[in-house]
């Protein structure tokens, strides 16, 4: 009667069904000494996870100026495939961009929509971030921001917007209250 070991574990595979064995040797371990069957294995139960941004909704009543207009974030929320949030100018109930951000591959859109009276048609906005650009509320306002900056479109609209908000203060002469301007929600980690 022969003998048989595993060469990769040493153990007798005499008693061993012939199904789980190749060429005498476990099944098993031949598979675990492949590294690109391994791979193979995880990439197949491991699908792309969606990125988690638990605090999310930190970013509602945020406010932020860029190029003299001031802004501040409504609505934030997340349907387990995108987080969607509203820039408003500040004191106006119409939203002036939608910012989306793709969970599974963090493409970030800004939806830009100009005022009625600014007459010109939405647009959009886009770019691929990463894992720093959401680590906390400031860093991403910070990146939709420079999102905004980076179109010549958009900085003619944001000066516009600015424009418009200092005859409104003007005319309020202080009415238009700027209180918590600088809020208090601006550096929490998320
Ligand atoms: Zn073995």
């Amino acid at each position: 009667m022969k003998e048989h070991y595993c060469t990769y574990c040493g153990k007798d595979t005499y008693d061993v069904d012939i199904e789980y064995l190749i060429g005498g040797n476990h099944l098993a371990c031949v598979l675990a000494d492949m590294p690109e069957l391994k791979d193979w294995a995880k990439g197949s139960t491991k699908k792309k996870k969606p990125v988690e941004i638990s605090n999310w909704s930190k970013l509602v009543g945020n406010k932020f100026d860029v190029m003299g207009a001031s802004f501040i974030i409504m609505d934030a929320e997340y349907n387990g495939i995108i987080y969607s949030a509203w820039v408003h100018p500040i004191d106006d109930m119409e939203a002036i961009a939608r910012v989306t951000l793709f969970a599974d591959n963090m493409h970030m859109q800004v939806k830009v929509i100009p005022p009625l009276d600014y007459n010109h048609i939405p647009y959009d906005l886009s770019s691929t971030i990463t894992k720093h650009h959401i680590s906390n509320p400031s860093i991403f306002i910070q990146t939709i921001c420079e999102a905004l900056l980076s179109d010549a479109t958009t900085r003619d609209l944001l000066l516009y917007v600015s424009r418009k908000q200092d005859t409104s203060r003007f005319k309020g002469r202080g009415i238009t209250s700027l209180t918590g301007l600088n809020g208090s929600s601006g550096n929490n980690l998320w």
